[in-house]
């Protein structure tokens, strides 16, 4: 398999360049250049498939031979050990639950698959990959045990000191062994332009540095296979599909509408965003404006310039009346966020986090047009990760689950930086 820059000034390259490169050489995005449909013969007995035979299936055509089967049934297996459950919690309006993994966020998806794939091509190399990333949150923890013990691969996570969850920052500073943490004396942003200056930076090239966000094919496009599991679970009602997404670099996303080329009958896409709504802004006036971002309680979507919406102009062919075919995106404040988890509290005892509520809001805003269809909404994160707003909204003690528990005793080791002068000298060691 192939994959073209975005940019269209770079050399195609095979998945594993794609994956260990990350971004192209003229920083556009990768993207595979033949999208086949797969059999119908396969929808017709989906129901007959484990999920790791479904994701095998899926995944296949943009491995090619570049990984054995066997290895890669093996990859497979391994990136999904946990469950994805999807729970009705009113009539014909499920949660998608993508939170049973060891961080308890849907990351855990994508990061155990491309470290997987890291791992099998350097089996050989004496060479290594440094993966460096930024986090405001969620993806660090998931990188970070993603790749634990993954052999080839040093892992290197900056984090703003003061600016993550205590659960957050114990997943990303307790592991020990490839992983590192480095604490910045700053915010987020500081993090994302150190690490981007040392992408760049010719001294450090020989240290094969790569990304670890969705970016990297390798984190992107295992996240389709969850849609299949929910097709899977609801194809014996019958009836038309639509399927809302909390988005903020819109990976996830993007990743269901490539399901849907590869001939997964999703009617409807709704990306729902926080009042970073730099997609609802465009398809109401055709002008794709990034912003600087805004915080919200959502933060993990706190995102004013959508990495992998240049993959979803590709897929619709740039044309906006494509878009408006099958995707609609609506925006929605913390208040309107807040008294959503309240009411699906008490509705239907469930516990919404954040990110999960704006999926759900702009779920119901969109079966109002389609009042026939089944709705599904991403539920991205575990309540525990956000459990400061969801026990404040919900006057409520959540239980600690015990992926958490057995991190929360765990020593933290974090090293503190405070420039780039910093990180550089630490890369160099
Ligand atoms: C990363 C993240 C999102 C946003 O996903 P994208 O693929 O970047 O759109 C939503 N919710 C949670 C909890 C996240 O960690």
């Amino acid at each position: 398999m192939n994959y073209y820059s975005l940019n269209k000034n770079a050399p195609n390259v095979s998945f594993q360049e794609a994956v260990i490169q990350g971004l192209a050489p003229d920083k556009g995005l990768y993207f595979p250049k033949d999208i086949s449909k797969l059999p119908q013969s396969f929808f017709d007995s989906i129901e007959n498939f484990s999920n790791a035979e479904i994701a095998f299936q899926v995944i296949q055509q943009f491995v090619g031979n570049e990984i054995p089967e066997d290895e890669l049934r093996r990859i497979i297996l391994e990136t999904l050990s946990f469950d994805f459950p999807m729970v009705e919690i009113e009539e014909n309006i499920y949660s998608l639950e993508l939170f049973h993994g060891p961080t308890m966020a849907f990351k855990d998806v994508g990061a155990r698959f491309m470290s997987r794939c890291l791992a099998y091509f350097n089996r050989d190399k004496n060479q290594k990959n440094t993966v460096l990333v930024a986090t405001s949150g969620d993806t660090g923890g998931a990188v970070a045990s993603g790749f634990l013990g993954v052999k080839g691969v040093d892992v290197v996570i900056l984090y703003p000191s003061e600016k993550v969850s205590d659960i957050q920052e114990k997943q990303l500073t307790t592991l020990g062994q490839n992983i590192t943490a480095l604490e910045v004396d700053g915010v987020f942003d500081d993090c994302q332009d150190m690490v981007k200056r040392a992408f760049l930076d010719e001294d450090l090239m020989f240290k094969n540095l790569t990304s670890a966000n969705s970016i990297n094919i390798a984190r992107w496009l295992p996240q389709m296979f969850y849609f299949f599991f929910a097709y899977k679970e609801l194809k014996k009602e019958n009836k038309q599909l639509v399927i809302s997404c909390p988005s903020g670099n819109f990976g996830n996303i993007c990743a269901g509408i490539l399901a849907k080329k590869l001939g997964l009958p999703i009617e409807h896409f709704v990306a729902s965003t926080n009042i970073n709504d730099t997609v609802p802004e465009f398809l109401k006036t055709g002008k794709y404006n990034p912003k600087p971002s805004k915080a919200t309680i959502s933060n993990a979507m706190d995102v004013g310039n959508p990495s992998n919406f240049i993959r979803i102009q590709e897929l619709y062919e740039n044309d906006l009346d494509n878009f408006k075919n099958d995707f609609s995106s609506y925006s929605f404040s913390d208040e309107e966020t807040e008294k959503a988890i309240l009411e699906i509290y008490k509705q239907s005892k469930y516990i919404a986090e954040p990110h999960g509520a704006v999926g759900y809001l702009g779920l119901k805003k969109e079966l109002e047009n389609e009042p026939n269809s089944i709705g599904i909404f991403l539920e991205t994160a575990h309540p525990i990760k956000f459990s400061d707003s969801v026990e404040a909204i919900l006057s409520v003690k959540l239980q600690i689950p015990k992926q958490i528990e057995s991190v929360l005793d765990k020593e933290k080791k974090s090293l503190k930086i405070k420039n780039y002068e910093d990180l550089k000298n630490f890369l160099l060691l």
